[in-house]
């Protein structure tokens, strides 16, 4: 889909939904493309289109796995770097213990690490011709996530801000439910006219009113942990991972890596409600105050 002359929208398999991720293509006096992860859809790209530039978002395995099918230089944020770098990595930042997991995420890559080219920081400009792409450091999801915005038509690419029904996601050990919450409202504060984001595609209406969903998404799940602690015994974190606020129900594919992924975003929710002062500790149980 073109977007503008020049840009274009690479929808990845399945409609980029998880393990796939949508791409933006920008052709000017550079070749750039944002993100590339695994399915046909980039590897068809990578037959016709030389690509000098790929830009990451970050360094999880679905926006990453397709980078092998070009020959291009690749670009990140300095925190995502070492990642990127050397891949296991990424299975300690999950959390990964079992085997059955870590190959899931090996399964993505040919290689265990990438070469990185360039490394950048927030308010990175790339100027890929006429067109540039400003690097804005949103934080929250990994440590080093980044949005690009294009500011003449005030387009951006919000990666795993991704504007989901599921809700923001910050189920590593790099992710901060604050600084997710600070991002949001950043990128928002932008007034972008189009989003893309890296599972929902291109977005053009009530762009403020998905951002504010997607952002209530958050503080919905704390209340309903709240509302769960709101009794005369503590709560185990075991018993409160097992209502699964977050997910709903786990799947039974990868069970324990969701459970997982549940138990370290609960976590950070309680983290950040002790700091909040509504929540207090006893021993391993946790309770209302
Ligand atoms: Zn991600
Ligand atoms: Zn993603």
């Amino acid at each position: 889909m073109l977007l503008d002359d020049g840009i274009t929208f690479i929808e990845g398999e399945n409609h980029g939904h998880y393990p796939y991720s949508n791409s933006l293509l920008i052709k000017d006096k550079v070749t750039a493309l944002i993100d590339a992860g695994i399915g046909k859809s980039i590897e068809e790209l990578a037959k016709k289109e030389k690509v000098d530039l790929i830009i990451h978002t970050h360094s999880h395995e679905d926006h990453i796995g397709g980078d092998d099918f070009f020959r291009s230089e690749i670009a990140i944020h300095s925190l995502e770097a070492p990642i990127l770098e050397k891949l296991e990595r990424l299975a300690d930042l999950y959390g990964l213990e079992s085997e059955e997991m870590i190959s899931f995420i090996r399964g993505f890559f040919r290689h265990e690490s990438l070469r990185v080219d360039h490394k950048f920081e927030d308010g990175y400009i790339f100027c890929l011709g006429d067109i540039q792409f400003r690097a804005i450091h949103t934080p929250g999801h990994s440590v080093g996530h980044t949005c690009f915005f294009e500011n003449e038509r005030k387009i951006l690419f919000s990666g795993d801000i991704d504007l989901s029904s599921f809700g923001p996601w910050y189920g590593a050990l790099d992710s901060r439910i604050d600084d997710f919450i600070s991002s949001i409202k950043k990128v928002k504060a932008l007034r972008p006219q189009v989003v893309i984001s890296s599972h929902k595609g291109v977005i053009l209406d009530d762009i403020d009113d998905k951002f504010d969903v997607y952002l209530a998404k958050i503080y919905e799940r704390e209340g309903r942990i709240l509302s769960y602690l709101d009794s005369k015994k503590g709560r185990t974190l075991d018993s409160i991972v097992s209502q699964a606020f977050i997910y709903g129900k786990f799947p039974e594919v990868l069970h324990s890596w969701f459970v997982l992924m549940e138990r370290i975003m609960v976590e950070k929710h309680l983290e950040r409600l002790i700091e909040m002062g509504e929540v207090g500790r006893t021993g391993d149980t946790f309770s209302s105050l």
